[in-house]
This record gives C-alpha cells, structure tokens and sequence, in this order.
C-alpha cells in the first residue's frame, strides 16, 4: 500500500491565504500595514533567490516589505548598526538576517542583536529559551511548518513516540521541543547515534533533518508511520542534464510503501518555510501594536 503524500504546496498556499486575510484586518486595525525587513549581505546565488521570494510573498500578502542588501565586505558594526536601527522602527514587525552570512562576519552576534518582539525566524537566545519554557514566543519557521504538516495530518500527537534526526539549532532542536510540547516522546538523532535505522524503527513520526541525500532508507520505517523529510539536496546532473534532481534525507520511492503518510521533495516542507515566516511576521505586527489575534487564527 502506498502513502497519503502530505502536500505542503497546498497546505502553504491556504496558510497564505489566511495571513493574506488577516493582514487586511490587521492594516484596518493598527492604520497600517505589517512590515516585514529582510537583509541580504553579499551576494549568495541561492541566498538572492530565497530574499527575492520572500520579498514578493511579503507584498502579495498585502503586509510591507523592507529590503537591505549590503554589499560582500560590510563589516560587523555597520551590521549591527543597521539590526538597532530596524529594532527601532516602528514600521517594521519582523527581521530576517538571510544566514549564512560571510564568513568574516559573527553570526550569532547578529542574530542575538535583532529584538525577540521582531525575531520572525526564532532564532535568538531568547526567543530558543522562551520555547524551551513553553512561554509564548516566536518559533523558526521549518519546525513550525513541519508541526503544522504533522498536527494537519494527525490531529493530537499526544504520547506517540517521534524520533527527530538531526539536532542544528535551525531544525532538530526546536523540532524536538515542538513535539515534547505536543505531549510526544521525542528522541533526537545525530552523527553519533549508536544503530539509527533500530532508533528510526520506534517511531510513529520520522523527522529527517539531517542533509545527506535518501539516507533513511524504507526498511527503516515503521509501518504506518508518518514521515516528515526536511532535507534538501541535489544530486548530481544525469548525463545530458545541466542540473542534478532535488531529493530529500528520505528515500522516498522506499519509505512510501512502508509510511502512512509523508512528504515529497520537493512540495512538501520546503513551501511551508516561507509561509510561517510571513505567518510570523504578522503574530509578531499583532503583538507589536497591540492588537488582538484570535487564538489559533495562524
Ligand atoms: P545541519 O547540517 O546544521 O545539521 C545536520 C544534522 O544532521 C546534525 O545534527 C548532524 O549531527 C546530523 N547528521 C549528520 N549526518 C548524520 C548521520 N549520518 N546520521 C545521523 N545524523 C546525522 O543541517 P540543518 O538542520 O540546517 O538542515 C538539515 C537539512 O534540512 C538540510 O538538507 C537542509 O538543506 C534542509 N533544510 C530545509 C529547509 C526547508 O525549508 N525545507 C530549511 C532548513 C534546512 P551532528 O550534530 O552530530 O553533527
């Protein structure tokens, strides 16, 4: 039997929609619109393309858009003197440093600058802490997105066991908490788990954020269970091809006929992480000018 692809392309499209909604009444509200900065340093092909989209889906949901590209060598303070002077604007609800930055550049250092009110990618001490307490708080896009996947397909996840692989601060860390909040019990997975593919077999949830192409194979999959791929990896090019093909740390032609559900690569997580991100944007507007949100409305 094969399984339910979870399809993350549609389920972003509707989320869109309903921040798109949501941004109108928040215009009406606040007098005016929810703004969203995102700054670009240096001139990273695949970075240029993420900050692009990102502006444009901004727009198209009717929220404001910022956008800062700094040239290659900007240095550390002109940086951080650019993240306080967004932190003081009152135009802008949300910050996003697009990562990596130049290597010459610290990045934590810039992360932990920009304000937890304004942190729409959640990765600030504070903001990692609040989630850590289960305190209200701003969350990084890709776990959100995939919870959202996960509580869309499965309703309560409350006491299935889900085994994260991968444990970046981006991913498989507020991954794990996300599901520990759901009342899962959660084991996270790494370079030195001891014998992964007997770890993976436990699992009722599989989320594979690791970066290594098709590494979790179909026979490491409980039957039944429901598979979230976050990796994203091209292969090599075919003969006669330019580019090589996107795949996930699943091998999905596997694991599809062991799962109930999973997501594809791409259109499955990859479409979410944008729209949590301008969902983001507009819970932090929200909070900034003090306007209600209906509970669970994003
Ligand atoms: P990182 O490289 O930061 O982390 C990878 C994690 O995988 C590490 O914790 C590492 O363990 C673990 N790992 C590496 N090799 C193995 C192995 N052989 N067995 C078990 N664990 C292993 O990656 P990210 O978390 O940033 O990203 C993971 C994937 O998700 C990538 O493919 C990335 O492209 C993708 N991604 C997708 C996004 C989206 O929008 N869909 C957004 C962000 C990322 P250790 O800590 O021990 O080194």
């Amino acid at each position: 039997m094969s399984a339910q692809i979870i399809d993350g392309k549609a389920y972003a499209a509707e989320l869109r929609s309903r921040v798109a909604e949501y941004a109108a009444t928040f215009t009406q509200a606040a007098g005016r619109k929810a703004g969203l900065a995102v700054v670009l340093v240096g001139s990273d092909p695949a970075s240029q393309v993420y900050v692009a989209s990102k502006a444009k889906q901004t727009v198209e949901c009717g929220m404001a858009s910022f956008e800062h590209r700094l040239p290659e060598d900007t240095v550390q303070a002109d940086l951080l003197t650019l993240v306080d002077a967004l932190n003081a604007d009152p135009a802008v609800d949300g910050i996003l440093v697009q990562l990596p930055l130049p290597k010459h550049l610290d990045e934590q250092q810039v992360v932990a600058r920009i304000s937890p009110d304004k942190d729409v990618d959640g990765l600030t001490p504070l903001s990692s802490g609040r989630l850590a307490l289960g305190q209200d708080g701003l969350v990084p896009c890709t776990p959100l997105g995939s919870l959202m996947l996960l509580k869309d397909r499965l309703g309560d996840l409350s006491g299935l066991d889900a085994v994260v692989i991968g444990r970046s601060i981006l991913v498989g860390k507020p991954m794990a908490q996300l599901l520990l909040a759901e009342n899962c019990t959660v084991t996270v997975a790494h370079s030195r788990t001891r014998d992964l593919p007997a770890v993976v077999r436990r699992a009722d949830i599989v989320v594979a954020a690791v970066g290594r192409p098709q590494m979790v194979r179909g026979d490491w999959i409980k039957p039944g269970a429901t598979v979230i791929d976050v990796g994203i990896n091209r292969l090599s090019p075919e003969p006669g091809q330019t580019k090589g093909r996107l795949v996930g740390d699943v091998d999905f032609a596997e694991a599809v006929e062991v799962a109930s559900a999973i997501t594809p690569v791409p259109g499955g997580v990859g479409p979410m992480t944008i729209a949590v991100l301008l969902r983001n944007a507009l819970v932090a507007a929200h909070r900034n000018a003090g306007v209600a949100l209906t509970e669970g409305a994003l």
